[in-house]
């Protein structure tokens, strides 16, 4: 994966993908023989994706019997990490205050845009600060990163997975993320539920009951 920052939005069509991979070699082109060498396999990839860290910020996410769920309503960035757990938790709190009203949207679309709204808000602030991490600003930055990950990938798994842990805001917020228990149980009756797994590898995550 290559990410870079540019100093204004840059013009290209979605499907145009020659256009895509000009973009992408200028902004790597020359900077050392292993990204060059990275950079012929675009002429040799089966598959090419291409696209901007863009933040969807709405107001609302509903109108009329209409609601969206998951990126199409509050992606917080994608590749910025959770916005995945964000949608699967979006899904179980909207099929839960369907549920909840009886199938009555004009009640459930309001109530889970209130019981996502803090979510929304808490992954929005970790995927810009995130983002600044992932792509830094300065060569500083970059070189702090390629340590860091140097670092990381050294220690053993347990360890390293527990330093990612700690450092990353993104796991922080999601494992601390709750939400009303809709589903009748045995174990647990109108409790709240929270993510569990690891949301900081960001595909992994399930749900635990508190
Ligand atoms: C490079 C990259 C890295 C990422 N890394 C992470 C990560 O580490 N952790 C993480 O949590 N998230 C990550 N994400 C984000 C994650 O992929 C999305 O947040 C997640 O897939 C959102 O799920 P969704 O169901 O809302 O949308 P999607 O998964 O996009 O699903 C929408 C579906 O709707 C379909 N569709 C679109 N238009 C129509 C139409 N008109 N009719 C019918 N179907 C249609 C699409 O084909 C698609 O299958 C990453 C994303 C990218 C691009």
């Amino acid at each position: 994966m290559f990410l870079f920052r540019s100093e204004r939005e840059l013009d290209y069509h979605h499907r145009d993908v020659p256009r895509q991979q000009a973009l992408q070699r200028g902004a790597f082109d020359g900077l050392h023989a292993d990204v060059d060498r990275w950079l012929d396999e675009l002429d040799r990839t089966p598959a090419f994706s291409f696209d901007s860290i863009t933040q969807l910020r709405m107001d609302t996410w509903s109108r009329g019997r209409v609601t969206l769920v998951g990126d199409a309503g509050y992606c917080p960035g994608p590749a910025v990490g959770g916005s995945t757990s964000l949608a699967v938790v979006g899904a179980y709190v909207l099929a839960g205050e369907l549920a909840r009203a009886g199938g009555d949207h004009e009640r459930a679309f309001p109530a889970y845009e209130r019981a996502m709204a803090e979510h929304v808000r808490g992954s929005r602030a970790v995927a810009l600060s995130a983002a600044k991490t992932l792509i830094p600003t300065s060569r500083l930055g970059v070189s702090g990163l390629a340590q860091g990950a140097r670092l990381i990938s050294a220690l053993p798994a347990g360890p390293s997975r527990a330093l990612l842990r700690l450092t990353t805001k993104s796991a922080r917020l999601y494992n601390s993320m709750t939400v009303d228990d809709y589903l009748p149980s045995p174990t647990a009756s109108g409790g709240r539920v929270g993510l569990a797994g690891d949301p900081g590898g960001g595909l992994g995550s399930g749900f635990g009951v508190e």
